[in-house]
């Protein structure tokens, strides 16, 4: 790429004020360009965003973990902001498909956890010759058999393979779909995965605040047309407006990439569009249920049920779940200090997010969707200790729940996913960051992160810095913030270190 002559100073249109836009807004004006924000919704986050139950409590609709803790910019910020972190530890309650509490659930869920492990070594060691089909179920079914080989093991295997499924809600798609060939592109920064108890809000607050203080920031604004001639990109909004720059900064969602490649001119290439096409775009949802008070900590065996809740395969929900989606729970009643609640957080992906989705948006009052929400999860709920139908703590006094999938600014769904039949992710990946930098288009946001953060609101954060420093350095200027970037590449990495995938405890990956 030659290095840009120019004589005024350069405008740059960076597309979306999520993480990505915004942290590459900061790089841009600290290296002395113009730089304008185009944001369609009325806010800032993208998302990352939060709202307040009825409890007065805020929470989390995007993001709330933090994935790796060894040089993690987002973490640093957590601490910057003083905003309050938790970890559940490996604390984990499950339920069989009959609705009844499984003594050996935490054992079998080690057993879990010890075979993703393994799969992702083997992806590291193996992926040139991995079959692109083969899917993170294929390698449990392979590998139940060395954990459980015995008869009367069936039972084990059982429970193994129905936890298998709830790999979903890290990825927003199922274990079946997950590929194998390229699961070491799930790897995260080392360390620890925190929960951000005090939620994102003042991390984006910090994210943010170099944009709104330096960039000139447009709201309720969509770009529908992208047009590159002769150095210069024009910009067509949905207000009827159109704007010259010298370069464009896309960072919307994947999801909303795969929808909109027309509008592109001249049309994308067509390898940028394949690597747009390939790489897989999840759904995952939240569901938050309030109580009056936590009544399942109320006696000696609730106390136990902390952290994470799972409930396996339910026979006994047909009427509402007749797929007999798992689900999954953390408990926010035991969050630290103030930021505790009697609050259920329900991860919900795939197929149920969709169909949940739907059923809500078909409901016309909020008072029709609670009620669909709190009698779609009672069985769960009457599940956990101390539960008693007539009991008044044991009735949601609110419910809130996300829809993603609906949302096209969001991409319709969570982040970008590698499923079965990719055959070309890590080239993929980097063709999207590569961008069109000989037409003035860029591109940044989760989904070209570097590999240990890809689908993170770390990895948004990073893509944002590199094409700022990127484009600085096309003007010849010199990088001042940033440049910490991770490449992250197939063998930089040591596999027989302990590994980080992007799940939520922390699980004793070490074999
Ligand atoms: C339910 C859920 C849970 C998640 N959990 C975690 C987690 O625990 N930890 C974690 O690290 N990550 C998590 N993520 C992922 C994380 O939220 C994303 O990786 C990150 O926020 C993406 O930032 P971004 O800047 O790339 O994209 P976005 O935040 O989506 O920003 C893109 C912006 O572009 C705007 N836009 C879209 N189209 C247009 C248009 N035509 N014109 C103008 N503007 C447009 C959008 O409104 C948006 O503001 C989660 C995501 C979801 C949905």
């Amino acid at each position: 790429m030659q290095t840009r002559l120019h004589s005024t100073l350069p405008e740059i249109c960076v597309v979306g004020a999520g993480f990505a836009g915004l942290r590459c807004a900061d790089i841009l004006i600290q290296h002395g360009f113009k730089v304008t924000i185009l944001e369609a919704r009325d806010r800032i986050g993208g998302r990352a965003h939060q709202a307040m139950l009825l409890s007065g409590h805020l929470v989390d609709l995007g993001p709330n973990w933090i994935h790796g803790t060894d040089n993690n910019p987002i973490l640093e910020l957590a601490k910057t902001t003083k905003t309050a972190m938790h970890s559940w530890g490996d604390e984990l309650n499950v339920f069989d498909e009959d609705g009844s509490q499984l003594k050996e659930g935490k054992d079998i869920g080690q057993v879990m956890w010890k075979i993703i492990a393994q799969a992702f070594k083997h992806s590291a060691s193996n992926s040139a010759t991995i079959d692109p089909n083969e899917s993170l179920k294929d390698f449990f079914e392979q590998k139940i058999l060395e954990e459980f080989p015995e008869q009367g093991d069936s039972q084990k295997k059982k429970i193994l393979m129905q936890m298998a499924e709830l790999w979903g809600t890290f990825v927003g798609s199922p274990v079946d779909r997950q590929s194998l060939k390229f699961f070491w592109l799930e790897e995260c920064i080392d360390g620890e995965n925190l929960f951000a108890a005090g939620t994102y809000k003042e991390i984006l607050a910090s994210i943010a605040a170099p944009a709104l203080a330096g960039a000139k920031l447009e709201l309720s604004t969509k770009v529908t047309h992208i047009t590159s001639c002769s150095g210069v990109v024009s910009i067509s909004t949905d207000t009827g407006r159109t704007l010259d720059f010298d370069e464009v900064v896309m960072t919307t969602p994947l999801g909303w990439l795969k929808r909109h490649k027309h509008v592109f001119e001249p049309p994308l290439p067509p390898r940028l569009c394949s690597a747009i096409d390939s790489i897989g775009y999840g759904s995952l949802d939240k569901v938050y249920l309030t109580f009056p008070r936590a009544f399942w900590l109320d006696s000696a065996d609730g106390q136990e049920f902390t952290g994470f809740i799972q409930w396996l395969a339910p026979q006994y929900a047909k009427d509402m779940n007749p797929a007999r989606w798992c689900q999954e729970v953390v408990d926010l009643s035991t969050l630290p200090g103030s930021c505790a609640h009697p609050t259920l957080l329900f991860y919900i992906y795939g197929e149920q997010s969709i169909a949940m989705a739907n059923e809500l948006a078909s409901r016309m009052s909020k008072e029709e969707r609670d009620e669909y929400l709190m009698e779609f999860f009672k069985p769960y709920v009457s599940r956990l200790p101390n539960y008693r139908e007539d009991g008044k703590d044991c009735i949601p006094i609110s419910c809130l729940a996300t829809t993603w999938v609906l949302d096209d600014l969001a991409g319709n769904g969570s982040y970008s996913t590698l499923r079965t039949g990719l055959l070309e992710g890590d080239r993929d990946i980097e063709i999207m960051r590569e961008g069109l930098p000989d037409r003035n288009v860029w591109f940044a946001g989760e989904h070209t992160a570097p590999f240990v953060a890809l689908g993170t609101s770390t990895g948004a954060y990073w893509s944002g810095e590199a094409v700022g420093l990127r484009i600085a350095d096309a003007y010849g200027k010199t990088a001042k913030d940033g440049g910490d970037v991770p490449e992250g590449k197939l063998g930089d990495g040591d596999v027989e270190k302990e590994v980080n995938l992007r799940v939520f405890a922390d699980q004793g990956l070490e074999n």
